[in-house]
């Protein structure tokens, strides 16, 4: 029998999770570029308009958003709708990944995997971005997680495959045309990506997020000069392939 307490408790615990992204992607890039700002002792969370410290009752995911009509509540400044979109989107992967995997260890890798990606993407979104102190750990738990419930060694090939490949048209970009067409962090996402996959879903990962950024570039007119990052379609190109071959 369904019971419909325990589903709720798991997307709430998505939205806080969620609410807590939100923190590391606004504060990790920062700290990456150097300034003063700490993810390992954070002050109180405040607003990133007037620097009020927000109280609880301001922090609780969508609901404090919805109830202030998405304004802080102290200098009326505009909070952005990626706060609840991200926050809503931890909610409903995790109750998407529960339903499917149940109340198990292995949800727990996958909830794991589905909330690094989803900080990763907003981070290179942003920033382009990816830090690998997200994507290194992610690294680490996908050969594991396939020790357990795969293949150890597809996952390992995979991961080194996957780095070496993208290394290797990096240095092919760069050799012929003199352009650096993506950085270092999309070879360890890559890696990251080949140890969860395992390298038989390689090509199909490639393939499928070169043909997403082509058709971005193309739908979006940006110049071909813009940098656009490539973690975002490697990202959705690898929940397109969870789902598919599951
Ligand atoms: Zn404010």
């Amino acid at each position: 029998m369904i019971n419909y307490l325990n589903w709720l408790v798991v997307f709430f615990l998505g939205l806080s999770i969620g609410s807590f992204l939100n923190v590391i992607i606004y504060r990790l890039p920062l700290a990456i570029k150097g300034e003063d700002i700490s993810l390992i002792h954070p002050n109180r969370s405040f607003c990133p308009t007037c620097k009020h410290q927000l109280s609880w009752y301001d922090l609780i995911p969508v609901f404090s958003y919805a109830i202030q009509y998405a304004k802080c509540r102290y200098c009326q400044a505009n909070i952005a709708k990626q706060y609840p979109i991200i926050e809503l989107t931890a909610g409903i992967l995790s109750v998407l990944i529960v339903y499917q995997w149940g109340f198990t260890l292995q949800s727990v890798y996958l909830l794991a995997l589905a909330y690094g990606l989803l900080t990763l993407f907003v981070i290179d979104v942003m920033h382009q971005l990816l830090p690998d102190i997200i994507t290194l750990p992610l690294l680490w738990l996908g050969l594991l997680y396939s020790i357990s419930y795969k293949e150890a060694e597809s996952a390992i090939i995979g991961a080194i495959v996957g780095y070496l490949f993208l290394w290797g048209i990096y240095w092919g970009f760069k050799l012929i045309r003199n352009k650096e067409g993506m950085g270092y962090g999309d070879f360890k996402l890559t890696a990251a990506l080949g140890a969860w996959l395992g390298w038989q879903a390689l090509d199909q990962l490639l393939l499928i997020s070169s043909i997403l950024s082509i058709a971005f570039v193309l739908l979006s007119k940006q110049s071909k000069h813009k940098k656009i990052a490539f973690g975002p379609f490697l990202i959705l190109a690898t929940v397109f392939i969870m789902i598919t071959n599951h």
